[in-house]
């Protein structure tokens, strides 16, 4: 989609851009000018805000997290707080894309910036990584952490939870299919 100076019918405030000229330039527009023909960009790995022609940006289709997740939620009774890391927090620099710490009940989600290497919609990556420590708690919750190494710790095997992370919606769904949901 392209964002032609004086032809912008929609408020492109928020989208992520990058720079026609220099293509690995990602940023978020943070305000533009039709009048001037510029545009303010926030780029995505610097933070560093530069003001561009309209003409020199174009639109990636990508989209930015924005925090819509609900605070809190119950693993078996035990509730769980979602924290969504920023990248001046500490622990952001995990190798991870969230962390579940069940000794202080917090799954923590990252809430990671756009860039030119990242999936388009961060929402939905960041829902299955929600999705992925929910797993990780309920595993917790129900006894199974790491005294599964008996069985090469399979409770914290990352495949497994995957497929549960990404199976559990389609069983729910077959059982809602089947009416044996309950
Ligand atoms: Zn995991």
């Amino acid at each position: 989609m392209q964002i032609v100076s004086g032809d912008i019918t929609r408020d492109i405030t928020g989208e992520i851009v990058y720079l026609k000229a220099y293509k690995q330039m990602v940023g978020e527009v943070t305000g533009y000018s039709t009048e001037k023909g510029t545009a303010t960009v926030k780029l995505c790995d610097t933070g560093l805000e530069i003001t561009v022609s309209l003409d020199d940006i174009e639109s990636t289709g990508s989209t930015q997290p924005h925090r819509a997740f609900n605070s809190e939620v119950h693993i078996l009774g035990t509730r769980y707080s979602i924290c969504i890391i920023d990248e001046d927090d500490y622990r952001y620099d995990r190798e991870a894309d969230g962390w579940c710490d069940p000794s202080v009940k917090e799954i923590l989600i990252f809430n990671y910036k756009q860039s030119a290497e990242s999936v388009k919609d961060l929402i939905a990556y960041q829902k299955k990584v929600l999705r992925h420590e929910i797993v990780h708690a309920f595993l917790y919750e129900s006894g199974l952490w790491q005294n599964a190494y008996g069985s090469k710790c399979w409770a914290e095997n990352e495949e497994m939870i995957d497929w549960m992370a990404i199976q559990i919606p389609k069983i729910q769904r077959a059982y809602k299919e089947a009416y044996c949901d309950e």
